[in-house]
């Protein structure tokens, strides 16, 4: 027989799988020589009361041996032969989108400017080292695009649970946890997410799909308002009309092709702040409220969203003992993000802490059209480089003194690994995102009691949130409105945000293109 129940205990109790079977023996009046297993469905922390709690769904196997089935891959069909679909692009979206086109019997053909997750290393080095950023292969392009050096965060505000399941067990089947489809907030980790990347690589290129690296898209060939090919940088070209554009919100050469080509895209908002460190420690305390972090609770995470003259002012992308990242993707300009391994085990904890842009925002440089978001983005990260001395040091200040509008005399070491330069914040954004951001940081003390802290540094700007362009798409063909055969997917197109939106996003693009050859 087997029972599901849900069930409240201490982080001790959940831990320990003995004392577990006893508290549900107890709370359910079960004979404890009858539980012959119980399986963790679910895991959520709820730190809301001094007496941590967690919460479990759980299937207990009461005199029936618990038989474990692996998750397996799907039927992959060999494609080598079959029609054609040309993907740009080996982010989240791209890989997700190839993996469904063979499932679905045909041929992916995906081209990535950036390289495969082993070499990319070398160049993230030479960014953090030597300040050198390479055009092609940084944190945001290469291989498992902008995901694969990240915190692995799994969730996503998408409802639809079949479509995320589906990609969680596909991610679990290609070598991630299978604790990602138990926790309620999954993450996989840098250290862990190029093995998976390369295994769904490996895949592909097993059953007859191909995968080109270091090969970049410069310009794509319309004939009659349809897709016929693309060029590649180098001048070589590559006859298709089925084309999946999966770029990534941070390949502002394609955003400038498409408006140059009169291809229509629309300017739209997206949000942008600071990340901020703090030490894991102190972000401990003030959510576990405790001295010290029990070693049955993983690092603390936080979220966190206020309302500061009538704009949203929310945590984003947070990074439990985590580092920031040098994410730019262009030499002259600074960008930050954050990334954690696996378990999480580093000293200091950042999150990017974001205000919402409005339209009326980009005005000043509405002389760009749709792009004016872009070049909004851009000039901010152009300034940081500037002001943080035209390297990759990042403009820092300490939390307080941004708030009081004093530059910091010095800075602590934080762990981004470029350095940092002592600014005053001013000199980086508009007055309105400024002080936005300084309301906003003393309305955050308010929710989480030491939060505004000296010993916190303020690292500018982070601006790569989501896509500030959005490639319009016909909702039900998922083409382009104007060109036939061209399919806008994943962030940069503006129809995800984050890893696994994007990877729903892929295989939706993937099966609407399928769905036309087959037709
Ligand atoms: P991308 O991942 O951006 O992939 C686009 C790909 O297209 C890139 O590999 C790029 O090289 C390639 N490309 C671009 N232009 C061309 C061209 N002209 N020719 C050929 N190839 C091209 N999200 C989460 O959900 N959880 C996290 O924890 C998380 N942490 C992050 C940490 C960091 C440091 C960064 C940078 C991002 C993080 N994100 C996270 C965001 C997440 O990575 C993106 O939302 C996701 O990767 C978007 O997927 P995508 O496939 O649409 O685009």
């Amino acid at each position: 027989m087997q029972h599901e129940f849900t069930i409240q205990v201490s982080p001790e109790i959940a831990a320990n799988p003995n004392r577990l079977k006893t508290t549900v023996s107890k709370k359910n009046n079960i004979p404890l020589q009858e539980i012959k297993y119980i399986q963790v469905l679910k895991r959520s922390i709820d730190a809301r009361q001094r007496a941590i709690k967690v919460n479990l769904k759980l299937k207990v196997f009461v005199q029936e041996e618990f038989v474990d089935s692996s998750i397996e891959l799907p039927e992959y069909p060999f494609v080598s032969n079959a029609p054609e679909v040309v993907i740009i692009g080996a982010g989240p979206a791209g890989l997700f989108a190839a993996l469904r086109c063979i499932e679905l019997g045909c041929k992916p053909i995906v081209l990535e400017r950036g390289k495969d997750v082993r070499t990319r290393r070398r160049d993230l080095k030479a960014i953090n080292r030597d300040h050198i950023v390479d055009e092609d292969s940084n944190y945001c392009f290469g291989e498992g695009g902008a995901g694969t050096y990240s915190d692995g965060k799994l969730y996503t505000r998408s409802k639809k649970r079949g479509d995320v399941n589906r990609i969680l067990e596909l991610l679990v089947a290609f070598g991630a946890t299978d604790q990602i489809l138990v926790e309620a907030h999954p993450h996989i980790g840098t250290n862990k997410l190029p093995g998976i990347i390369a295994a769904i690589r490996e895949k592909i290129i097993e059953r007859g799909g191909e995968i080109h690296f270091e090969t970049r898209v410069i310009d794509f060939e319309i004939r009659n308002s349809e897709i016929n090919g693309v060029t590649l940088l180098g001048g070589s070209t590559i006859a298709t009309n089925k084309l999946i554009l999966a770029t990534g919100h941070s390949a502002r050469d394609i955003f400038e092709l498409l408006y140059h080509k009169q291809i229509e895209i629309e300017a739209k908002p997206f949000a942008l702040g600071v990340r901020v460190e703090h030490s894991q420690q102190l972000i401990d305390q003030i959510q576990y409220k405790c001295e010290v972090r029990s070693p049955y609770l993983p690092p603390s995470p936080y979220s966190i969203v206020k309302q500061v003259r009538g704009r949203g002012m929310y945590s984003f992308c947070m990074c439990p003992g985590g580092v920031i990242a040098p994410c730019a993707t262009s030499p002259g300009e600074v960008v930050t993000n954050g990334w954690s391994p696996s378990k999480r085990d580093q000293p200091t904890a950042n999150s990017g802490i974001v205000i919402e842009l409005r339209m009326e925002d980009f005005k000043p440089f509405s002389n760009y059209g749709p792009l004016s978001g872009m070049y909004f983005q851009k000039s901010i990260e152009q300034q940081a480089w500037k002001v943080g001395g035209r390297t990759q040091r990042v403009p820092a200040q300490r939390l307080i003194d941004m708030v009081e509008g004093k530059v910091s005399s010095n800075l602590p070491v934080t762990s981004y690994k470029p350095g940092l330069t002592s600014v005053d914040m001013n000199a980086v954004f508009p007055e309105f995102i400024h002080d936005t951001l300084k309301d906003g940081f003393k309305a955050f003390d308010k929710s989480m009691r030491g939060y505004l802290t000296n010993e916190a540094v303020v690292h500018a700007p982070e601006s790569r949130t989501s896509s500030p362009v959005r490639i319009p798409r016909d909702w039900k063909t998922l083409e382009h409105l104007q060109i036939k055969g061209l399919y806008p997917c994943g962030e940069g197109a503006g129809y995800a945000g984050g890893i696994i939106s994007a990877a729903i996003d892929g295989e939706k693009c993937a099966a609407a293109c399928v769905a036309t050859i087959k037709a």
